[in-house]
């Protein structure tokens, strides 16, 4: 695509960064075929050339951005599904995060939206914030109607129909000691997971125990950023992951580290993109590089391994679904297939399993009739395979199916922790495996 940025432009290097993704773009229009918002819409304008052109346009001309911009780019869900079909290896995520920078910088948002995002800013990243708001969504259930005849308080209803009916206890991550450990790793906690289901890390530790690999906790960690940065609120974003890498940087620098692991795969989108996002800051470029390369999703770490045989063989058909974050943010596909394979469960493969369930960070909340759309094509997807519960691994994908279904939703190292000697997860209890399990030790 030929562009006319000035040289003094291009003296940004956001800008220039920019301006050498968009040069890469041949307009062939491949992606839109596997972009869910032009698959659900049919606007050209809501397909990633559509916002290609969007973005070029508000960029090249330095305007702040105007509203039609802003709507097709809020519906862009950051899925990613356009960059694994690019031939021409446009880097869309690195063009739409710098649009939504730049329009949180130049566009003056309705106050309802202002409001919305602010909150969702304030509250989603932060734990303890996060556990009141859903004992607060308990109390605002039964005006949930009332609040839907409000379009602009849309989000507010979408996120009563998200919050589960029941939020855990809090729990502390327990790091056992192990005597001759065969590794090392760091694991994040993070934010919204911790809160939503802190049996994931739980399992995780358990699991990775088991196999002799110590797992160490940072003095300061939280959450990677990705739900800000999603928003357009850079300086945030890079405030959490600053403060996360000099937590990782800390244990790197005493003792070392195998691996930093990571159960969310969208946070480890952003996480094996801290390098890219720090590589101008003198103070962290090296720092953040460093990070990024030891980030690995819990599947590609245990992947790594030489596991043993598993404890059980639980011969139960599990829907898999690979979270937008997994299969094209980080491109892990074959690992966590066959990890389950290998652990006894029959995997079966929803249709359209490249579109994105309509999680999205806050997307669901923010724009909650297309990520609806999404959800009940995905839910109609994995119940079609007939399998009864569903493995994935990203909280967010999960509370977002769960909202649909009634089959469990289960993170996929929860049924290898099982499989592998651990617990039978609470949310299967009332399932028989296809076959009798049969314990091999
Ligand atoms: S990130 Fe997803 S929703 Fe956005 S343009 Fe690409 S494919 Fe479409
Ligand atoms: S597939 Fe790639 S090169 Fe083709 S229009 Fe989409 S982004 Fe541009």
């Amino acid at each position: 695509m030929q562009t006319r940025f000035t040289s003094a432009q291009l003296a940004d290097p956001a800008t220039a960064h920019s301006e050498a993704i968009l040069r890469k773009c041949v307009h062939c229009g491949f992606c839109t075929a596997t972009c869910p918002t032009y698959v659900e819409l049919g606007n050209e304008l809501d397909s990633p050339r559509g916002r290609i052109y969007l973005i070029k346009d508000m960029l090249e001309n330095g305007r702040p951005a105007d509203k039609e911009t802003v709507t097709h780019i809020d519906r862009c869900l950051s899925c990613l599904s356009c960059m694994t079909t690019c031939p021409s290896g446009v880097n869309y995520m690195h063009l739409v995060d710098h649009a939504r920078a730049h329009i949180e910088q130049t566009y003056n948002r309705p106050f309802f939206d202002r409001l919305n995002r602010a909150l969702l800013a304030r509250t989603l990243p932060y734990p303890r914030r996060f556990r009141f708001a859903l004992k607060l969504a308990r109390i605002g259930q039964p005006f949930k109607s009332l609040l839907g005849l409000v379009p602009a308080l849309k989000p507010l209803t979408a996120m009563l129909d998200l919050a589960p009916s029941a939020v855990p206890s809090p729990q502390s991550l327990e790091t056992p000691r192990i005597a001759n450990p065969v590794g090392r790793v760091a694991i994040l906690s993070g934010c919204a997971q911790s809160v939503l289901d802190p049996e994931i890390n739980a399992a995780t530790i358990r699991l990775l125990a088991r196999l002799g690999i110590e797992v160490v906790a940072p003095k300061r960690e939280g959450c990677c950023g990705a739900l800000v940065h999603h928003m357009g609120r850079e300086g945030e974003a890079l405030g959490f992951a600053r403060n996360n890498i000099d937590g990782w940087s800390d244990l790197i620098d005493n003792g070392g580290l195998d691996a930093i692991i990571i159960t969310a795969s969208g946070c480890g989108t952003t996480i094996k993109d801290y390098g890219h996002m720090f590589r101008l800051d003198p103070a962290y470029a090296a720092k953040a590089a460093r990070v990024s390369a030891l980030a690995k999703d819990i599947t590609e770490y245990l992947s790594s391994l030489d596991l043993p045989e598993p404890v059980i063989t639980p011969g139960m058909e599990v829907a898999y679904h690979s979270a937008c974050s997994m299969q094209h943010g980080q491109k892990i596909t074959r690992e966590p297939r066959q990890l389950l394979s290998r652990a006894g469960f029959v995997v079966k493969e929803p249709r359209e399993g490249h579109l994105c369930c309509g999680s999205a960070g806050t997307y669901n909340i923010l724009q909650p009739e297309i990520s609806r759309r999404l959800r009940d094509r995905k839910v109609g997807n994995i119940e079609q395979t007939g399998a009864p519960i569903v493995a994935t691994g990203n909280i967010g994908c999960m509370t977002q199916i769960a909202s649909g279904t009634t089959l469990p939703i289960i993170h996929t190292v929860q049924l290898l922790d099982w499989a592998y000697g651990g617990p039978k997860p609470d949310t299967m209890a009332h399932i028989a495996p296809a076959h009798p399990v049969k314990e091999l030790t």
